[in-house]
């Protein structure tokens, strides 16, 4: 890196930012695109019509409905959202633990979170100035070190605790009771970030009436909506009152509030797509499994974890590109995902693509 001019005056940039990367996402140029958990089934000829003629009625010279009202009143339909609890909408789920941080950011105080896991906690802890501790999940099959959480817990007093259920990037859902456990010994906030609900048949929606500490976010970006950005935050009303005072008036744009209400209101379509995909990661997983230089890990999630055992993750992500299908490399990110890959499950053809190039890989 260069030493940038003083006059540019990036001392005023605080250390922890300037020390932070990037979030980077690789530029995917037409290569098979299986490195971000998109769903990738477009929708039916017979959505896109009515969608577009609803898109005509929108009013893009006005400010959105800063409450969502009507699309929130859909996503509690169609999610199932108890009726004693608040809804707070996000530009993504990313923007929602962004705005979490927000509100409870002071010097001193300290984020928790499992690792390897979603980077975007760390990333955002970091950027608002939180100590960020990161305590190992157990190497041999990613479960939570249950001793380790609660005496970090006990040592360190966190502000919040983010646990996504399942996890990303290594697609295995916690024990539930443990998890509850956790969210008792937590003295402060305790996120379970369900972004995969759709693939997992898991959730802690339930626990929210036990536990006035706990938030459960979910997005519809995994569900087949990826390019829309919303993100919902479910949680006791007090908690979103509060949260709700950092998030900007017009997060939800008006394009995004009528495509995501219209979606809503054809769920099933997005259900059948995420069955297909549910089947097929079976099948991905199957043969993964039978390739002697690999070792992949079940998944609750619409992708899945693997490891190259012969030769370096590196290598296989560069052969991967050549044969033009791109997933995510995991290696370097965490000791623990040492020549670790990750491929999001595909159309049929795609992981038949994948399945193939990997073979001849490994
Ligand atoms: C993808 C992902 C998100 C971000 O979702 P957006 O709603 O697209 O911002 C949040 N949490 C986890 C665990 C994810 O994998």
């Amino acid at each position: 890196m260069s030493q940038a001019p003083p006059r540019a005056g990036l001392h005023w940039v605080r250390p922890q930012v300037r020390a932070l990367q990037a979030y980077a996402v690789t530029n995917p140029r037409g290569l098979i695109k299986l490195d971000a958990m998109e769903n990738p089934y477009r929708w039916p000829d017979e959505l896109i019509q009515p969608w577009l003629e609803g898109l005509r009625q929108v009013a893009i010279n006005r400010y959105p409905d800063p409450q969502a009202t009507e699309l929130k009143g859909w996503l509690r339909a169609v999610m199932k959202v108890p009726a004693a609890f608040d809804l707070l909408l996000g530009n993504g789920s990313d923007e929602l633990i962004q705005l979490i941080l927000l509100a409870v950011a002071a010097p001193g105080r300290t984020v928790l979170v499992p690792e390897p896991s979603f980077a975007m906690y760390r990333l955002l802890a970091v950027a608002l100035g939180f100590n960020c501790i990161g305590v190992p999940l157990r190497a041999e099959d990613f479960a939570l070190d249950q001793a380790a959480m609660v005496t970090a817990i006990r040592d360190h007093e966190p502000a919040v605790v983010f646990l996504a259920y399942p996890n990303n990037p290594t697609g295995n859902l916690w024990d539930p009771q443990q998890l509850c456990e956790l969210i008792e010994d937590a003295p402060g906030l305790v996120v379970i970030d369900e972004a995969y609900v759709a693939f997992a048949n898991a959730s802690l929606m339930p626990e929210l009436a036990r536990y006035a500490n706990l938030l459960v976010l979910r997005t519809v970006s995994k569900l087949g909506l990826a390019g829309l950005r919303l993100g919902f935050l479910i949680g006791s009303a007090p908690w979103l009152a509060e949260l709700e005072k950092v998030r900007l008036p017009y997060n939800i744009n008006v394009l995004t509030q009528a495509s995501a209400q219209f979606a809503l209101q054809h769920y099933s379509v997005l259900q059948g797509q995420v069955e297909c995909i549910v089947r097929d990661r079976q099948y991905v997983l199957t043969r993964l499994r039978a390739l002697p230089g690999v070792t992949a890990w079940p998944s609750c999630a619409n992708f899945i974890l693997f490891r190259s055992l012969r030769r370096p993750a590196n290598a296989v992500f560069d052969g991967l590109c050549e044969a033009g299908i791109l997933v995510k490399n995991l290696d370097g990110s965490h000791p623990l995902l040492a020549n670790c890959l990750r491929v999001s499950i595909g159309l049929p053809a795609e992981n038949a693509a994948f399945l193939e190039a990997l073979a001849a890989l490994v």
